[in-house]
């Protein structure tokens, strides 16, 4: 980790950016970057979970250079381009009004990022993070990953990690047997807004292990939410989604083998965690939560500040959210 700081950052140099939208009509837009980071410390030294560093050139309004933001690796181990020389993210446009003034805003190292062409160079920092990785030994364990917005990006490089790793080239191979599970559940306004849309349903078709689920929050279930049986079924969220099947989520936990990762908007988990407390046995349950037994006769009151006290993930469930 930190191989590069914002005292010794490296240059990457940016060979493609892309919309990845599954159309020219979403709402939000969203941009696959890939840098070129031969020669420095981050090729071949990255993980999906970890994030690196972007520092946006000139100042910000107090004279200052800008800060570093962070931005999730959205590449399997071996990078874009198998040897680890090529890492991804996958980045937002931060577009509002001002709070405040009303006028536009734009998010600094977002729109940088995305305005990028193809040659230019990119300061960069990291790798960072060491908690959001897929396990050691990833045949022990099945795979929840659930993710809002950009928060697909690591589970973009990880799906690739378990189903088409490349063991060849890894130090420590992550790929995993074809009998474990990987089950990727995205949440999203509208169809046209998933990311990674057409790629993730190839890879379903390919790997009978990989299951690709939908939850359209703003309209109807798409016919390829996953189950054909939802197909038209009204707007849900990703906590709805879980819980759509009866003893769907509980058999895709196999008892507890199954690992939960989630990642995204801040606040996401609340609804999982709730929708986890109403729908699952307590032995099943406390695998992945332990919920002080009088916040579980109030579950719809529940609320985030509860998260880490009164509702404490166990060491089965990981959370990254921003
Ligand atoms: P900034 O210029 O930093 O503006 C955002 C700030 O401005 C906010 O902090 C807020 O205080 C303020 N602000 C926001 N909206 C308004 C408004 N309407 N009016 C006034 N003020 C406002 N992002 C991605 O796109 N992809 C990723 O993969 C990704 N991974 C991340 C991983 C981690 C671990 C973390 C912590 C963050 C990640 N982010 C990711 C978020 C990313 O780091 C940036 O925060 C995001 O891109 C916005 O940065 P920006 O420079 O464009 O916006």
């Amino acid at each position: 980790m930190h191989l590069h700081t914002v005292v010794e950052p490296c240059r990457g140099v940016v060979v493609a950016n892309e919309r990845c939208t599954a159309s020219k009509k979403a709402a939000g837009f969203v941009r696959h970057v890939s840098i070129d980071v031969s020669g420095t410390q981050l090729a071949g030294n990255f993980r999906p979970g970890q994030s690196f560093g972007v520092v946006p050139p000139g100042l910000d309004s107090n004279g200052n250079n800008h800060k570093l933001r962070l931005y999730s690796i959205a590449s399997p181990t071996r990078g874009e381009d198998g040897r680890g020389a090529i890492v991804a993210t996958t980045v937002k446009r931060l577009i509002d009004e001002h709070w405040e003034t009303s006028k536009l805003f734009l998010g600094v190292a977002s729109n940088y990022l995305c305005d990028l062409k193809p040659g230019d160079e990119v300061t960069m920092t990291g790798p960072a993070g060491k908690r959001f990785l897929l396990p050691a030994e990833p045949s022990k364990h099945n795979y929840l990953f659930i993710a809002t917005g950009t928060g697909i990006a690591p589970f973009r490089g990880m799906i690739l990690d378990l189903l088409e790793g490349s063991p060849a080239v890894l130090s420590s191979p992550t790929l995993a047997p074809s009998g474990t599970g990987v089950t990727f559940l995205m949440g999203s306004p509208y169809a046209s807004d998933l990311i990674y849309h057409r790629d993730l349903g190839e890879l379903a078709q390919r790997h009978g292990n990989f299951r690709y689920w939908t939850a359209l929050s703003r309209e109807r279930q798409s016919a390829d939410a996953g189950d054909p049986s939802l197909a038209g079924a009204k707007a849900m969220y990703v906590q709805d989604r879980l819980t759509a099947i009866p003893g769907e989520l509980e058999r895709l936990l196999d008892g507890g083998k199954t690992l939960i990762y989630i990642c995204g908007i801040a606040g996401m988990e609340l609804g999982i965690f709730q929708s986890m407390a109403r729908t699952l046995s307590p032995a099943l349950l406390a695998k992945y939560l332990e919920v002080d037994p009088e916040a579980m006769g109030r579950i719809d009151a529940w609320d985030r500040k509860m998260i880490h006290k009164q509702v404490k993930p166990t060491k089965r469930v990981f959370l990254e959210v921003y």
